[in-house]
């Protein structure tokens, strides 16, 4: 995952100024190994920055989303960001459903999709979801449990 000082090098290289507060959102993804509902990120501003509004925070989120220092992922219970990878190369994930830990995927598909000839591509997702090694083992612990009562 990109360091503190990889995603402030990120977002002052793209114009951006770096306040107090976008050196606590660097520090806050670069530190946490999961992913943060906008919620979560902004719970933990608050205690540092009284009078914080979920606005602000959500529109740097977005910011930073945008320049690729941090990823978005749609989960079933709703929107969470983590830090970006450090990985350079175009790549893709896999995630755990239950421990959220996440793999990187070399192969991208895109060159399989049936693009019309008109569409222009901007960026694309592609996102895999399952059950890591240690939670398939601790589900089927859980599983045997019931089922010996
Ligand atoms: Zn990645
Ligand atoms: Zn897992
Ligand atoms: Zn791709």
């Amino acid at each position: 995952m990109l360091s503190t000082d990889q995603i402030i090098g990120v977002m002052s290289s793209q114009g951006l100024r770096i306040t107090d507060q976008r050196k606590t959102l660097a520090k806050l993804f670069a530190e946490t190994e999961g992913y943060l509902t906008p919620k979560d990120v902004y719970d933990y501003m608050c205690k540092k920055y009284s009078g914080l509004s979920f606005d602000t925070v959500y529109r740097n989120l977005r910011v930073m989303e945008e320049l690729g220092v941090i990823e978005q992922i749609v989960f079933e219970d709703g929107l969470k960001f983590r830090g970006g990878c450090s990985e350079a190369q175009h790549h893709h994930h896999m995630i755990c459903l239950q421990c959220e830990k996440t793999y990187p995927i070399h192969f991208c598909p895109m060159s399989l999709a049936d693009t019309p000839e008109q569409f222009q591509v901007v960026k694309h997702k592609f996102e895999v979801f399952g059950y890591c090694k240690d939670c398939q083992a601790s589900k089927q612990e859980s599983t045997d449990a019931q089922q010996h009562g």
